[in-house]
């Protein structure tokens, strides 16, 4: 039979690094109701420079630029359309995709959809009605996506093990639910996570018939906007540190790759506490993916103790020592009223608690496959950064390689990433402002410097309340320290989907700075907009 413990287990401390005890939100503003009105209409370029819209969506990104082309006309990109189910904010995103359709005439240039994760694609799916009747004449994504690519293809495999093993674990979990308080928040936080990676839909498919799920997941919202692609201009992979990119028509813009590194431990790098989040180990893995798919023997094969020592708690009700099993072990189930629950004496769920450490570093590994954009404007230099969802070896990575001659640039010109985060004077903050998604230290202490220090200018893509009371623990997006350092940087220029602005003590900006700052901003329930003049 299975050894008892002598004391009641622990339950282990909650190591995402997101938890804790939750903070207190900002106040939530007083709803009205939106006004369609005014957000209405073709979404114009700037003169020069480039128009940078952020819905309001909800916890996700979707970001819409508008540039000029030299014979005039707009070319219009949008980065990512996504949202977490049910962090709806004011609009819904059905407006969302309807507004793309009309600000742009029904015709995006160019769209860069950095990861796949829920909060970054779901719309390309939910709205596909919208997407489906758009031109869209390029897609790029990250090298990562590459069918051909093989490194992206080992990872491939390896996150679709993990993935299936979650899906059982969580499975099994459910089962123990009843019994374990701690099963029950394990349960949860996997389930939340999973959410990220698979529709409801696949998850009953990864439950029951798990060769159906390979390539599916969150990659039919991309395969929507690939298909439109894939009919004109076709799609690009990126690569970090190759040729700049440039686009037609946009004369002088140029597109820096910076991420996701090709480069699997950097890929795996996610924390700058130095805890211990790495992508599950082979033996890990095996462990998880042995439960999903493997038969018998192989399960057998991972199990803690020889099956001879074991008593499976489907046969201890039957067992000749049942009313010891249901007095010691918690048989009962669930507990009778005043009863203590005995179930932590059992081992049988054990191995699925662990399961949560799998679940937040397969998220954070997705995460890490941003693909990371520095936009440079062609007369004044400046750099707009759009990081995704990034981690901390997505960032480490940039600065391990410039651009000159070797990569395509001419005239003996040479490019790091130090003096494109010194130019850098519009920021689209990482994973909805959490701790480890803006470095400081080769990130944001780096970014403005010079004669750009005083433009500097962030959208952080959260809803905090949401974030704060819906997940458990609670997510810190934004962490209140990394807000607080955006808006000093910015000196208050910081457009944050869930609220409005507000102009910063006088001794910060005066009073002309910020009537400059609104000049150059609009502010609607279904979007925000910052131009970065040229
Ligand atoms: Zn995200």
């Amino acid at each position: 039979m299975a050894p008892k413990r002598t004391s009641k287990p622990k339950v282990p401390k909650p190591t995402n690094p997101e938890g804790g005890r939750a903070p207190k939100a900002e106040p939530a503003e007083p709803a009205s109701a939106p006004d369609p009105a005014a957000w209405s209409g073709v979404m114009t370029p700037p003169a020069s420079g480039v128009k940078i819209r952020m819905y309001r969506q909800g916890h996700g990104d979707c970001f819409l630029l508008a540039f000029r082309r030299d014979d005039g006309k707009p070319f219009y990109m949008l980065i990512d359309c996504g949202m977490k189910k049910g962090s709806k904010l004011q609009c819904d995103i059905t407006e969302v995709a309807e507004n793309i359709r009309d600000a742009t005439g029904g015709h995006l240039n160019l769209v860069a959809i950095t990861h796949e994760h829920e909060d970054h694609v779901s719309g390309f799916k939910s709205e596909h009605a919208v997407f489906d009747g758009l031109t869209i004449d390029k897609l790029w994504l990250a090298w990562t996506e590459d069918l051909d690519n093989e490194l992206a293809d080992r990872l491939r495999t390896r996150y679709k093990d993990t993935l299936l093993g979650l899906v059982a674990a969580a499975g099994q979990l459910e089962g123990l639910g009843a019994r374990d308080r701690s099963d029950t928040r394990v349960h949860r936080i996997i389930d939340s996570l999973l959410g990220f990676e698979l529709s409801d839909e696949d998850r009953g498919l990864a439950a029951t018939d798990p060769a159906k799920i390979k390539g599916r997941t969150n990659k039919e919202g991309i395969l929507v906007v690939k298909r439109r692609a894939d009919e004109r201009e076709g799609t690009v992979y990126l690569r970090p540190h190759t040729k700049p990119l440039t686009v037609p028509g946009v004369h002088g813009v140029r597109f820096f790759v910076l991420g996701p590194p090709e480069n699997e431990a950097s890929l795996k790098d996610m924390d700058p506490q130095g805890e211990e989040f790495h992508f599950a180990t082979a033996e890990e893995r095996f462990f998880l993916a042995a439960f999903a798919s493997s038969p018998p023997t192989v399960q057998e094969a991972h199990q803690p103790f020889e099956s001879r020592y074991r008593i499976p708690v489907a046969k201890a009700a039957d067992h000749e020592h049942r009313a010891f099993f249901k007095e010691f072990y918690g048989l009962g189930n669930p507990p009778a009223a005043g009863d203590d629950d005995r179930s932590w004496r059992r081992i049988d769920g054990d191995w699925l608690r662990s399961s949560e450490q799998f679940a937040i570093r397969m998220s954070s590994y997705i995460n890490n496959t941003s693909l990371v954009m520095a936009i440079e404007l062609p007369r004044t230099k400046k750099v707009l950064l759009f990081v995704g969802d990034a981690q901390r070896g997505n960032w480490v990575s940039w600065h391990k390689q410039e651009w000159d001659s070797r990569s395509g640039l001419a005239n003996g010109e040479e490019v790091t990433v130090t003096d494109l985060m010194g130019r850098t004077v519009f920021y689209k903050v990482g994973h909805h402002g959490s701790h480890n998604a803006t470095m400081n230290k080769g990130g944001l202490q780096d970014m403005a410097q010079g004669e750009f220090a005083g433009q500097f200018v962030a959208m952080i893509p959260a809803n905090e309340q949401w974030a704060l009371t819906t997940n458990d623990p609670p997510w810190r997006h934004p962490l209140d320290a990394i807000y607080k350092a955006i808006l000093k940087k910015a000196k208050g220029r910081v457009f944050v989907m869930d609220r409005k602005l507000k102009p910063p003590a006088a001794q910060v900006l005066s009073g002309a700075e910020w009537q400059a700052f609104l000049a150059n901003s609009t502010q609607n329930d279904l979007f925000y907009e910052f131009t970065v003049e040229d």
